[in-house]
């Protein structure tokens, strides 16, 4: 079967409702919705509207799911692709997909281009000699490189990528008129696990012992996605106790799941 080139979503549902805390980040990401409704309105003045920006954080913490939100908002055509597809690629492929991708995301403009894991194609350039297939791992950032200096700033096409190694991005990548923004995506505090909590218990059936403040002091150290798979564990472990409702127990016994499963994943990085 034949590989798909890019995701493409001309309607995304998400919203900035569904992204919980990150009061900074999304302040940060207005703008860009911001620039992608109103273009006349920022380049009057002979400003050029910013090509790209970097989504910098740990796993898990919703850079993808701001991204997506990003379109949301703005209303406009969602294009993805994740650096580690381009891993193991045969020579050529990787440059000719992101030709491509950036092909319809100019067509189907105003748009958002959304790389995730750029690190895996922009890696700082000769620094890895472990891999084999560095040359077309260059090629595709090359090309990538090659494409966001070629759009005007009046393609209205905005381009966020996402690292959790910021410090590993080969500079040019960087550079004026590339992804010249950082946005801090962090892992949530207590205040945020509260909100996180909140969004994700909403599709649940709550017993009323629930209490979100407990949950969010009981997960220091969780991202969004692990509160997220929290949830739905608890939703589970309920419904196999054939309970109505999802209670504190369930809760408790799915962080504990879930903090099994970390330090299973801890184990094995380390
Ligand atoms: P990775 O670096 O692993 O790709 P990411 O930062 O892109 O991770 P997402 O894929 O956006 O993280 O998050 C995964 C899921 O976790 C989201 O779809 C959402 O369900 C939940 N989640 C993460 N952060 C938040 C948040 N701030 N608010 C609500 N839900 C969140």
């Amino acid at each position: 079967s034949k590989a798909k080139l890019f995701d493409q979503n001309t309607e995304v549902k998400t919203t900035f409702k569904d992204v919980a805390g990150l009061e900074g980040a999304k302040e940060e990401v207005q703008e860009i919705v911001d620039f992608l409704k109103f273009p006349e309105k920022y380049t009057t003045l002979g400003g050029k509207i910013p090509k790209g920006a970097l989504l910098v954080g740990p796993p898990g913490t919703g850079k993808t799911l701001l991204a997506r939100a990003v379109a949301g908002e703005a209303k406009v055509p969602f294009f993805s692709l994740s650096g580690s597809d381009f891993v193991e690629m045969f020579v050529g492929v990787g440059a000719s997909r992101v030709r491509d991708l950036f092909k319809q995301a100019k067509e189907k403009s105003p748009s958002i281009i959304f790389i995730d894991e750029i690190d895996a194609i922009g890696r700082a350039r000769g620094k890895n000699a472990m891999s084999g297939s560095n040359d077309e791992r260059e090629n595709t950032l090359n090309q990538l490189l090659t494409e966001m200096d070629g759009f005007g700033t009046n393609a209205n096409v905005i381009v966020l990528a996402a690292t959790n190694r910021a410090d590993i991005l080969d500079k040019a990548l960087m550079r004026a008129g590339r992804f010249d923004r950082q946005i801090f995506v962090d892992l949530p505090d207590v205040r945020e696990r509260k909100e996180i909590f909140e969004v994700h218990l909403r599709p649940l059936k709550k017993a009323k012992d629930l209490d979100t403040d407990f949950l969010s002091k009981q997960t220091p150290g969780f991202s969004g996605a692990d509160i997220a798979n929290v949830c739905n564990e608890a939703a589970l472990i309920a419904a196999r106790n054939g309970k109505k409702e999802v209670d504190k127990q369930d809760f408790l016994d799915a962080v504990d799941r879930i903090i099994g499963g970390l330090e299973k994943k801890n184990k094995i990085i380390t």
